[in-house]
């Protein structure tokens, strides 16, 4: 069975969690002597994307030393896992590559600084240099310890546009170079390590595909070698009743079909990418979410059916922070056009909306980027009445039985009787159920919700 393995970044963290990685990639080598090797995509470092996001900060900010600080720092904590995984000539071979990589950045971001100015493009290549890091660190701790492997750069193979900081793939351009690049290390019996998150122009300018996106790599590659399975390696069990942040007590799903992974990732689940699950179902490929601290566990299993779960609902999932758009307009509403005009706004400054209500003479939408917002505000003003709401959530409930029980819907609004609810919508597919509430009801909503469909499952 071919896989790809990807690990986040706590999978990542230090040199201890590294080790975990190598004893897990080296008994699937054992297991499986006779298959092709895994390729193994990684995230940064825990964190490190935060930092380099807070070095741009403060590169646009003109903190010039704060900025290269944060640079410095990230070097030493990079040099010093690399010191506690290899040893010898490739530990000087790998930390001339991270002084290399982080000195050339630290240059950059002298310029920025003195400009003022961190542009889309510049942000890519600030944010790739930890998927960078952390690749090459993993590559060389693998050779360290007898696994034939070899580092990939994953710029030379995941072709993206050139919509820095969110860039989509070109699937068959990649797929070329996945099989040129990645596709030869197989067959030489090496794994292919690979950095997530990073690809390149056609051109060859650094992108990034949005935070959380090295699982959207994974399932990019996966699919383009037509793997049997792309693993999704974190720091959980796999996909919970809900988010373990909010709900302390979630319990493991075992089976879910691509709709609800994706509803599920779409409105929150953070420990999947919402993307990751395109490129499964395009080739039908199953996604298994798996823990690296604890590798016997099961985890979640994805795929296209799902195989049904015991309960009645399949998970909860929230989304915070969101903003509410209420958008009245008496006069036109019913008009032909009014809801072209009204979503061509949205288009126009690439705000996308995820949940929609509409009353006789209002619409009203939620969204989450809130980057061109006064922008957005202000051309709706044009033509209609505008008010907008923050720190506002959704909460959605999702389950392939929403389809056929219709009784779940009203045992779902009775247990959130305690809660004021803005908006409630139901999309067509039937699977979910997004409730729309204030930030600060969330943990109230999604306990009660917890209770009333999970909790009780486990006494009985
Ligand atoms: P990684 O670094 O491995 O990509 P992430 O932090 O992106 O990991 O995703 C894992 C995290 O997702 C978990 O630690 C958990 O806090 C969060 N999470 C949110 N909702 C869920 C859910 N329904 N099931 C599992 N994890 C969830
Ligand atoms: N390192 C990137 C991030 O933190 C991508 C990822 O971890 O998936 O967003
Ligand atoms: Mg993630």
């Amino acid at each position: 069975m071919n896989v790809i393995m990807k690990f986040g970044g706590t999978s990542v963290a230090d040199a201890e969690a590294m080790s975990r990685v190598i004893d897990i990639v080296r008994q699937r080598l054992q297991r499986y002597p006779d298959h092709r090797p895994p390729v193994v995509v990684v995230s940064a470092m825990s964190k490190v994307t935060d930092r380099l996001v807070e070095t741009g900060r403060l590169a646009a900010d003109r903190q010039a030393k704060a900025a290269a600080q944060v640079v410095s720092d990230l070097l030493a904590r990079h040099v010093t896992v690399a010191a506690a995984l290899v040893k010898g000539d490739a530990l000087d071979t790998l930390t001339a590559h991270l002084a290399t990589g982080f000195t050339e950045l630290a240059g950059q971001v002298r310029e920025w600084a003195a400009q003022g100015e961190v542009s889309p493009r510049a942000s890519d290549a600030l944010l790739a240099m930890g998927e960078l890091a952390s690749s090459r660190m993993v590559a060389a701790a693998f050779a360290a310890q007898g696994i034939p492997c070899s580092w990939v750069d994953s710029r030379q193979v995941l072709v993206t546009d050139n919509e820095h900081t969110n860039a989509l793939p070109d699937m068959d351009a990649t797929g070329v170079k996945t099989r040129e690049l990645v596709g030869s290390r197989l067959d030489l019996g090496e794994v292919p390590v690979m950095g997530g998150f990073i690809g390149s122009t056609a051109d060859g300018v650094t992108t990034t595909l949005g935070r959380g996106g090295s699982d959207y790599s994974a399932a990019i590659f996966g699919a383009c070698l037509d793997v049997d399975e792309i693993q999704i390696w974190t720091d959980v069990d796999g996909m919970l009743t809900a988010d373990p942040r909010v709900v302390s007590d979630p319990r493991l799903v075992p089976q879910l079909s691509f709709a609800e992974a994706s509803e599920l990732a779409y409105f929150g689940a953070k420990v999947l990418h919402p993307s990751t699950i395109l490129p499964a179902v395009a080739k039908n490929i199953p996604v298994r979410i798996l823990n690296s601290r604890r590798p016997e566990v099961k985890g979640t299993m994805i795929t296209a059916e799902g195989r049904g779960n015991p309960g009645e609902l399949t998970a909860l999932a929230c989304k915070r922070g969101v903003t509410v758009i209420d958008i009245t307009s008496t006069r036109m509403l019913m008009a032909h056009g009014f809801l072209r005009r009204l979503f061509e706004v949205f288009e126009r400054f690439k705000t996308s909306v995820d949940v929609v209500t509409t009353s006789e003479v209002s619409v009203s939408v939620t969204v989450d980027n809130t980057r061109r917002l006064e922008d957005v505000i202000s051309n709706l003003r044009n033509f209609a009445e505008v008010n907008v709401e923050k720190d506002m959530a959704i909460v959605c409930i999702v389950g392939e039985n929403l389809r056929f029980d219709p009784t779940l819907f009203s045992r779902a609004v009775t247990s959130l009787d305690r809660v004021p609810l803005r908006l409630v919508s139901q999309a067509a597919s039937r699977r979910n159920i997004t409730f729309v509430l204030r930030d600060a009801d969330v943990p109230e909503a999604m306990n009660s919700l917890h209770d009333r469909f999970f909790a009780a499952k486990l006494a009985s």
